[in-house]
């Protein structure tokens, strides 16, 4: 009797690991690409994302644990463009996958494909740049979303080609969806065009290039570097002679920097989440819906 029951659950035991050893696992370094990354690879992918999404990308608490999760992945996506330089490469180090290994199939790098902006023609770290291979935060245009999704379903097809028609099908929901959503946003966006936003970090300029929304002011005197008394007189000086009402910050700045920034100019602090992952914007067309009718809403209050 002890025999025949093991012969029965055995086999199914070993079945059912095999369907979950046939899961991708894939670790995204942002909130950003992981919510692509769920997007395309739906439940045919085990997904962690590292940084979580109050953390700046550019200084993530690197964990032991994250070391393991990197030497079991099958992928691994990075933005690139030196986001993560600062605490990606020890990690990979650590985990010893040669999977990850840049060139393979499982090293999928967003920056690829993707126009990016403000390359420097030299490179140039004097003044501590954390942008010297051109600015990173390309997923905040919506379009280059769609390049990286496109990019995210091509590399999972390759590493899971029974999988790939159901890749090809989400990317094809995304697309979609994701064409609807900008028609609106522009529609809505358009009334504004032309009008300023000031920017605690150098985070929004690929969205607000995408909006008509000029972003050339920052709180941060250079990527990276902290707001100094000078840096802020300048930017107030200039904020109130270019009639500038909206000032951004994200999770992780300092709301106290914007707000005195913004009682000297009678200027809108509007909170800015980084990434998805926020109650309500789950996913990366949520995050971009809040943005897009936060940003609206802040030029209404303050016409
Ligand atoms: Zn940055």
């Amino acid at each position: 009797m002890k025999s025949f029951h093991r012969c029965l659950t055995l086999p199914l035991l070993t079945g059912l690991a095999t369907a979950a050893l046939a899961k991708l696992n894939v670790v995204a370094t942002t909130p950003d690409l992981g919510a692509l990354a769920r997007a395309i690879g739906g439940d045919q992918i085990e997904l962690t994302t590292l940084a979580k999404p109050s953390e700046d990308p550019h200084f993530v608490d690197a964990k032991p644990s994250f070391i393991v999760k990197l030497n079991h992945a099958d992928a691994l996506i990075e933005g690139g463009a030196e986001l993560e330089a600062g605490w990606l490469t020890p990690l990979l180090e650590g985990a010893r996958n040669p999977k990850l290994d840049p060139g393979r199939p499982g090293r999928i790098a967003g920056a690829e494909g993707v126009a990016l902006l403000e390359v420097p023609t030299a490179l140039d770290r004097s003044q501590g740049d954390i942008h010297a291979s051109g600015n990173p935060h390309y997923l905040t245009d919506p379009l280059n979303a769609r390049i990286v999704a496109a990019h995210i379903a091509r590399a999972l097809a390759e590493l899971d080609a029974t999988s790939a028609g159901v890749y090809q099908g989400n990317l094809k929901k995304f697309d979609d969806a994701l064409e609807a959503r900008l028609a609106e946003w522009q529609k809505l966006a358009a009334p504004f065009a032309g009008r300023p936003v000031v920017t605690y970090h150098n985070y929004w300029i690929y969205f607000g290039r995408r909006f008509n929304w000029p972003m050339e002011l920052f709180l941060e005197p250079k990527p990276g570097i902290p707001p100094t008394p000078a840096h802020l007189a300048a930017v107030i000086t200039k904020m109130k002679a270019g009639n500038l009402k909206v000032v951004t910050v994200q999770p992780y700045q300092h709301r106290k920097t914007a707000e005195t920034v913004a009682s000297h100019t009678g200027a809108l602090v509007l909170d800015w989440p980084s990434f998805p992952g926020g109650p309500g914007t789950e996913g990366y067309l949520e995050w971009m819906d809040h943005l897009v009718k936060s940003t609206v809403a802040g030029f209404e209050q303050t016409r």
